[in-house]
């Protein structure tokens, strides 16, 4: 995969990109990145980026021409097709579902924006995507491309060291994961339940299955308005309503 950014502040992402999971992928050739700084692509001769809003109102809104250029220069120099992913708090809320489709791409662009917002063009007509990472507002769009990246590299094939990892994470299959221990089985009294103890694989996936199940019930029941329950699940759940 080949992730581009087109940013104003490059170096807000560097600590993200270089440390851990990110920085590995890229050492096995997984995905790689370019930083676009759309600021070189303006037309203006103080390379200017932004302008007043027509009608009047707070804030800067980010002037079209650098962010069309700079998107065509990079499908051009590509020669692909690629999600043009723009970060926007009005954008659709995101989520595990949408890492996983975009994770199957080979070619991303993010756009990320600063000041009071964009020109609506840029929405309308180079925008694939708009992905809000939430309902409050950021000051940029750096901070949520790297949540949107963070979250996408992380499902490429051999990414995570364990091939299980992901596959088990919350959201995967509609539920917040269960709860993990590990040692010492007894901690200041506190003791690991005893069916994690039990060497019983059967037993220990009944019980993560069930926990997994109560703890979405119980935090986010949400989630489980989306999902078909079996009647194994049903019955669990039906017993938890009974008991308060
Ligand atoms: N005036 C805009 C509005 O009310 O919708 C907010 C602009 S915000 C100060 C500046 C930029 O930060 C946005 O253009 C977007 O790129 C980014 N941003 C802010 N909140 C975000 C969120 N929840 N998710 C993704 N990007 C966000």
């Amino acid at each position: 995969m080949h992730i581009d950014i087109l940013t104003l502040f490059p170096e807000m992402f560097e600590g993200v990109l270089n440390n851990s999971i990110l920085k590995k992928a890229q050492d096995r050739n997984l995905f790689s990145y370019d930083f676009i700084n759309f600021r070189d692509y303006s037309a203006n001769k103080h390379q200017k980026v932004d302008d007043y809003p027509y009608g009047g109102g707070a804030g800067m809104v980010l002037t079209p021409q650098p962010l069309f250029d700079a998107v065509e220069a990079v499908k051009e120099q590509r020669k692909t097709t690629p999600r043009v992913i723009l970060l926007c708090p009005q954008g659709e809320t995101y989520t595990q579902g949408k890492a996983v489709e975009l994770s199957e791409e080979d070619h991303l662009i993010f756009l990320c924006g600063h000041y009071e917002g964009y020109d609506e063009r840029i929405r309308e007509h180079v925008v694939t995507d708009e992905i809000s990472i939430g309902d409050y507002v950021l000051t940029g769009g750096e901070l949520g491309a790297m949540v949107v990246i963070d979250s996408v590299v992380r499902l490429l094939p051999e990414a995570l060291g364990n091939k299980r990892s992901a596959p088990e994470d919350s959201f995967s299959n509609g539920l917040l994961e269960h709860p993990h221990y590990t040692r010492p089985a007894d901690f200041r009294g506190m003791k690991v339940p005893d069916t994690l103890l039990s060497g019983d694989h059967a037993r220990i996936e009944e019980w993560r299955h069930q926990q997994s199940l109560y703890r979405t019930w119980q935090r986010r029941p949400d989630l489980l308005k989306e999902k078909d329950l079996t009647d194994k699940e049903k019955s669990w759940i039906e017993k938890w309503e009974n008991n308060g």
